[in-house]
């Protein structure tokens, strides 16, 4: 699952990923405004520690860097794969029917979810050049844009959820061993 698609990051430094309570990234992130070699190396070390956390998305501010990126490799509602990076992002649109899939995430490892979300989201910002992108997504890539940007706000999916399912988590995130 992870050897095939790591076209991206082969050149990248593997970072440690702190988790939750080590410490959590709960502050908003800087946006970028110097898009430089200093940039794409970040965004190696992303891919390349995204890939071997076997994730389908991080955020800077998850390896401890205070910076609006996120990369993603990720499949819509089609199955179609989208790989890239979105600089100072934010959401312009989202809508569709709730889709209540499970979510994780992987500054809280082996805790998933359901997450009610809309199953459509447009997101907006620039690439590593600083040219403007704008994305559209289904499926999981729509829940992963929401879940990424949020992360650059200090948001985690855990704030995300709400009654019977929240107070659970709370209680597994306590119990966890990777919180002691
Ligand atoms: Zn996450």
């Amino acid at each position: 699952m992870t050897t095939s698609r790591d076209a991206r990051g082969r050149h990248g430094t593997v970072r440690r990923i702190p988790l939750l309570g080590d410490p959590p990234p709960r502050t908003p992130t800087d946006p970028v405004a110097t898009f430089d070699d200093a940039l794409r190396r970040l965004v190696e070390d992303m891919f390349a520690s995204m890939y071997a956390a076997e994730g389908v998305g991080l955020a800077a501010n998850q390896i401890g860097v205070s910076l609006s990126v996120f990369v993603y490799d990720c499949p819509d509602a089609n199955e179609q794969r989208h790989v890239g990076t979105l600089i100072n992002p934010r959401i312009t649109a989202s809508g569709g029917e709730l889709d209540d899939d499970f979510e994780g995430c992987l500054s809280v490892p082996r805790l998933h979810y359901e997450n009610p979300r809309p199953s459509y989201a447009e997101a907006e910002g620039v690439d590593e050049a600083g040219s403007p992108v704008k994305l559209a997504g289904t499926g999981q890539f729509a829940r992963c844009l929401q879940h990424e940007t949020d992360h650059l706000q200090g948001v985690l999916f855990l704030d995300r959820l709400r009654g019977r399912t929240k107070r659970r988590a709370m209680r597994d995130v306590l119990a966890a061993d990777w919180a002691q």
